[in-house]
């Protein structure tokens, strides 16, 4: 039975262990082999003059990243990783890797991002981006317990659509048979269809898709959106939400992902509840006293406003009553004062890493919200026809997943927290 290799100990005396050969030292009378797999490393030690013939022609034929199977004795060692390494009694190559490597998967010649995402499957084996998706997977879990033990349906929704969910986004165009379809570029109507379904609370966390040409370290073609969305709830209802949702997930990496946050070397910390919130009005004056470009009421917030209002606060923040002109038309206006609507953002001192609002639930006040954004409310009958069967009222968002990674463990581009990003260039691997 193979054994992982952090549960190998000198107690067991003998053990058969598989994994990959991650460093070789050949110290002429001895040689180490440092071998891996996704728990951790063991020393094997061969000692030329002690060792079985066969051992000393595999360990001799054997390149770096190999996968071997090795039999021996486990014996206690100071210096070995983990105080323990293993001497060969039988030593396999199972899988031999050609050499040169495309990538150093040891470190020790730090790749390019580019080398590294064509080589993703060698990338990976570097224990700090395990690191990151062990601390991915961990999130999306407790987000997903999260809402699971909250009440929530976690739907899925079609990705191939007819048309825009909102003005604006660049679509990605498909061939669908003998029309023209789009990849979705979020949830948004389907998750509001739910509410009218009866469904109450739903989520979704699936690929959105955004054509957008630019090329920036904190987007990308393809992410992974966490959607939510809420009926008789209003904004502030669903911003205490996601507060709980994010912290959720920190509280949960904090949990279990001990080992991968040292081996990232990232000073790690649990936002705490009550995110501060500041006006659309105020985060635009914070703006304008620290940017050197115009800035003024109305207008969207700049990567360099972000960063400056950011700067300032320090710590997870929203921004709250936008403007309706800046928002999408399925926003709220305050009744008092239509100008403004129920929509919010919440920040991370870097970036942004959600949108949501109160929606509009009423049929016609929708309707008249599209056309003032210059759209056709013809392109919605599908989702337009659900607002006049009895409509609840309901509020929701959108995380990106790969921005609340990113933020997280502060990884330098976005790129990092995706297995194989989509961006201007990369469509493969
Ligand atoms: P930004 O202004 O930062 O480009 P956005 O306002 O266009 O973002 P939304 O449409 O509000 O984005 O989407 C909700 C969330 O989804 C964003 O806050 C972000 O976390 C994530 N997201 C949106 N677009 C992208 C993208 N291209 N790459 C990665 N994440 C994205
Ligand atoms: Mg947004």
């Amino acid at each position: 039975m193979r054994i992982p290799l952090k549960d190998v100990t000198p107690e067991l005396e003998t053990a058969e262990v598989i994994g990959w050969v991650h460093e070789i030292r050949d110290l002429g009378g001895l040689a180490f082999y440092i071998l891996r797999d996704r728990t951790g490393f063991l020393q094997a030690a061969v000692i030329k003059k002690k060792a079985p013939e066969a051992v000393l022609i595999a360990a001799k034929e054997v390149s770096r990243e190999s996968v071997v199977r090795i039999k021996g004795v486990v014996k206690e060692s100071d210096k070995a990783p983990g105080g323990r390494e293993i001497i060969p009694e039988s030593f396999e190559i199972i899988s031999k890797a050609e050499t040169p490597l495309p990538l150093d998967v040891s470190d020790k010649v730090l790749a390019e991002v580019d080398t590294r995402l064509d080589n993703r499957y060698l990338d990976a084996r570097r224990p700090k981006v395990a690191a990151i998706f062990q601390i991915r997977n961990a999130a999306t879990h407790a987000i997903n317990d999260y809402f699971y033990n909250e009440g929530f349906i976690n739907i899925t929704t079609s990705k191939i659509v007819a048309a825009a969910t909102e003005g604006g986004t660049e679509l990605f165009p498909i061939a669908y048979f003998e029309k023209e379809a789009f990849l979705n570029q979020s949830p948004q109507l389907y998750k509001q269809m739910m509410m009218a379904a009866g469904f109450e609370k739903v989520y979704e966390i699936g690929p959105i898709f955004r054509a957008e040409e630019h090329n920036t370290t904190r987007h990308l073609n393809e992410a992974t959106s966490i959607d939510v969305e809420v009926s008789f709830a209003d904004h502030n209802d669903v911003m205490d939400l996601l507060e709980n949702v994010i912290i959720a997930a920190y509280e949960n990496v904090d949990k279990t992902c001990s080992d991968a946050i040292e081996t990232l070397g990232v000073d790690f910390s649990v936002p705490k509840k009550g995110f501060p919130k500041l006006t659309y009005a105020e985060a635009i004056d914070i703006a304008a006293v620290s940017i050197e470009e115009d800035i003024a009421y109305g207008d969207d917030l700049s990567t360099s406003a972000e960063r400056a209002i950011g700067e300032e606060m320090g710590e997870h923040y929203f921004i709250t009553d936008w403007p309706t002109s800046i928002k999408p038309y399925y926003a709220m206006p305050y009744e008092n004062e239509p100008e403004i609507c129920k929509a919010f953002d919440m920040m991370h001192p870097r970036m942004e890493l959600s949108s949501g609002a109160q929606r509009i639930h009423q049929h016609d006040l929708l309707v008249e919200q599209i056309l003032q954004k210059g759209m056709s409310p013809e392109g919605f009958e599908f989702y337009l026809k659900p607002f006049k069967y009895g409509m609840p009222p309901h509020a929701g968002w959108g995380v990106g997943m790969e921005r609340l990674i990113m933020t997280m463990l502060d990884l330098p581009n976005i790129r990092e927290a995706v297995l194989f990003p989509r961006d201007r260039h990369r469509v493969t691997p």
